[in-house]
């Protein structure tokens, strides 16, 4: 929470426009993190995760700072451009993307592409001649509290022939990418990713390919509950996995934060609407509905994987166990109750509260109009 967020909550109050939650972001954060991975990792370049918060102030704060954008579809490479980026500072990220839109991108100067298949290669050839391609692989996510799973990448063994068919359809076979999970906790999940691209650089020096890129992806976390390692950690420890395995060839690297960028830049303010129990027995636990759920801005909150810290005017006192829910006529719209959070016991409905680190993955996550309620306001100042 900063002073100049407080202040802007404090003014919106005042003004009695305070009705819906809202998001608030502040610039001045979203700089001290892009100056700090600058820092904490000097020969890698930054490619910011527009899907964090696409916000245009911050697309054009990012751009002016001299970053780099990944994105995921046209509309993404339109916002990236319409901040002030030029489109050498574009990748198109997504691995999974329709033939139109990769020629759409190509028309608008893109020329650095991920792929994970041979057939996505394919399209690249016909749609993009000529391009960078780099070739994502899997990762098992372990030590992420968001994993992504298996949706994108392919095994490291097959990476050399995805790589292979894209040198012979004349594309530049450029490098690897990966994604270690989202909010990864462990700056050593990077050692493991950077091993395979050893490898896949070695086999394809072999067939007379030389790859030039790693794509160190993003993960960096935010700090929500509980404290993560700094920026600086992650970066002696991606320098330290990047000699063990490439010696001192090292390649050209990329960084693609998304979470870390933005998430510790916001905050959203919300408003008890109830606090009721679900019968008279004087030990049940208190449910806390707010005005923001799962389905206008907290979806992050699926399967508890974020806890956010909540903040209220009346912390200091006692608290007591809740479960914590949005407003929606959904069931599956409850945030905490597996693992119940702890509130103060004098919250009262109309409180406001504070949801710390909420710059990331909140507004986009949002639904346009879900039972009415509307989609997250946000405020960039
Ligand atoms: C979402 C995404 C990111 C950002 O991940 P964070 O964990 O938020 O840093 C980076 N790269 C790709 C390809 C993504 O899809």
């Amino acid at each position: 929470m900063t002073q100049r967020i407080r202040e802007f909550l404090a003014d919106r109050r005042r003004a009695g426009r305070d009705t819906q939650p809202c998001l608030v972001v502040d610039l001045d954060v979203v700089r001290e993190n892009y100056l700090g991975f600058a820092h904490a990792l000097p020969d890698t370049r930054v490619f910011y995760a527009v899907k964090a918060n696409p916000a245009p102030e911050v697309l054009s704060l990012l751009a002016s700072l001299g970053s780099c954008f990944d994105t995921a579809s046209v509309v993404e490479i339109e916002q990236v451009l319409a901040a002030g980026a030029s489109p050498d500072r574009i990748s198109f990220g997504n691995t999974i993307k329709k033939e139109r839109d990769i020629a759409r991108a190509f028309e608008l100067g893109v020329r650095l592409f991920a792929v994970d298949s041979e057939v996505e290669v394919d399209k690249i050839a016909r749609a993009a001649p000529g391009s960078k391609v780099f070739c994502r692989i899997l990762c098992d996510g372990e030590g992420a509290e968001w994993p992504l799973s298996r949706k994108f990448g392919c095994a490291p063994e097959m990476a050399p022939r995805v790589l292979e068919q894209a040198h012979r359809l004349g594309l530049s076979a450029y490098g690897v990418s990966f994604h270690v999970g989202s909010q990864q906790t462990n700056p050593k999940m990077w050692d493991g990713a950077l091993k395979s691209a050893a490898e896949i650089f070695r086999e394809l020096a072999e067939r007379g390919i030389s790859l030039q890129m790693v794509n160190l992806g993003g993960g960096f976390p935010t700090k929500y509950l509980k404290n993560v390692p700094a920026v600086k950690a992650y970066g002696n420890a991606i320098f330290r996995a990047l000699s063990k395995h490439f010696g001192n060839r090292i390649p050209e690297t990329i960084i693609e934060p998304g979470r870390g960028m933005v998430g510790g830049a916001g905050v959203i303010e919300a408003e008890v609407v109830l606090i009721s129990k679900k019968s008279e027995a004087g030990d049940e636990m208190r449910w806390v509905y707010l005005d923001i759920g799962k389905f206008n801005g907290l979806a992050e909150t699926i399967d508890e994987m974020i806890r956010y810290p909540i903040r209220t005017s009346a912390d200091g006192g006692p608290t007591s166990p809740c479960v914590v829910a949005g407003p929606t006529c959904d069931s599956v719209d409850v945030l905490y109750e597996k693992q119940p959070y702890d509130l103060p016991v004098s919250l009262e409905i109309g409180a406001k509260v504070l949801i710390e680190g909420t710059g990331a993955y909140t507004t986009t996550y949002s639904a346009v109009g879900f039972n009415g309620f509307p989609p997250l306001e946000t405020f960039v100042i």
